[in-house]
């Protein structure tokens, strides 16, 4: 949601490295950034030292220009030793675009949670030439604004499979409470959940290291949606759940590697804030909704700043999920409008 530094924070490299280029963070892990075409402009990956080959974590797009900045790390900081295994935290595009590529041009293993892989493999699966009538009329009931609507009822729509290499089939599963071995260390997997459902994390038992994805981000707040494909989701109470049970974990002086942005110390104090910055959404949209509102009709106490288009997608289905989180919990009621969209408004 907000941008913006919070205090509490220690941000041990105050700037990103170039594309391709590494930055060893720790003992045989470096931390490499990627492009992406969007407002939020890149991605961190991270490559961990098996001694015998690297282990990498997430992938950006699948893009030509991506893959072309792969090839140079392969030929440079990361050669003479092969990718073995693609660790994917969660499945978005921005973190498995490329690693149904790792698998078969590289033979990589691939290893993910179930939901990951099942989630992500579908969706490459499911392509779309015109918008099919189950997202047309989500967005219908989220209010989008009717220009954008008429738009996107006659364009072909985003498809996963544009971004996203063709995944082969089969994985290795990670889950709850597993241990697994990676770049000389120990690692206990700890589920995220609400950004992307069974979203992995993985904290060292040997050092301070948190390999967090996009579960845990230092000065952006992970978008928290529902889509048309399960409308009725409560990823915000999911994302609370999560947060209340890692933030448990979280120490002073562990090392967070986040899926953007930048490395950092503090998490303590982020676990907090990633968690009261929904209470406090909640609150305010609750104050905000005394008549029937859309989710379009909600940015204003949610983000406390203007939307463009860029950010309307990914604004209205952030909305729809508060608002729809309040109607869960007996907070709010909600009724269908003229226009097709679900009004919510706050009980008395
Ligand atoms: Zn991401």
């Amino acid at each position: 949601m907000a941008d913006g530094a919070p205090t509490g924070l220690r941000y041990p490299w105050d700037t990103p490295p170039d594309h391709g280029v590494p930055v060893e963070v720790a003992d045989g892990v470096l931390w490499f950034r990627l492009p992406l075409p969007m407002k939020l402009d890149h991605v961190n990956v991270y490559a961990l030292d098996d001694g015998d080959g690297w282990t990498v974590v997430d992938t950006g797009f699948a893009s030509k220009k991506t893959k072309a900045i792969w090839q140079e790390m392969m030929d440079g900081p990361l050669a003479g030793k092969p990718i073995t295994r693609v660790l994917v935290t969660h499945h978005h595009p921005d973190h498995i675009g490329l690693a149904g590529w790792l698998q078969s041009d590289f033979g990589a293993e691939m290893i993910t949670t179930r939901t990951a892989w099942l989630m992500a493999r579908m969706l490459t699966l499911d392509v779309q030439d015109v918008p099919n009538a189950e997202s047309l009329e989500f967005y219908k009931r989220c209010g989008m604004n009717p220009e954008l609507f008429d738009k996107r009822a006659k364009e072909r729509p985003f498809n996963f499979g544009d971004i996203v290499a063709p995944m082969p089939l089969g994985y290795t599963r990670i889950k709850q409470d597993d241990v697994i071995t990676i770049g000389g260390r120990t690692w206990d997997v700890h589920m995220g959940n609400g950004h992307a459902p069974e979203h992995a994390t993985l904290w060292s038992r040997d050092d301070n290291l948190v390999i967090a994805g996009d579960q845990i981000l230092s000065s952006i707040s992970p978008n928290v949606g529902i889509y048309a494909t399960e409308p009725m989701a409560d990823p915000i109470g999911d994302w609370l759940e999560a947060c209340e049970r890692l933030a448990t974990l979280a120490r002073e002086d562990h090392l967070v590697l986040g899926g953007h942005k930048l490395p950092f110390t503090g998490l303590p104090t982020r676990m907090r804030q990633l968690i009261e910055n929904h209470h406090g959404a909640l609150k305010r949209l609750e104050a905000y909704i005394d008549t029937p509102k859309s989710a379009t009709e909600c940015f204003a106490p949610l983000f406390k700043r203007s939307i463009g288009e860029g950010e309307y997608g990914l604004a209205m289905v952030e909305a729809a999920a508060h608002l729809s989180h309040l109607y869960q919990m007996g907070q709010a009621t909600r009724s269908l409008r003229d226009d097709g969209a679900w009004v919510y408004q706050a009980k008395q």
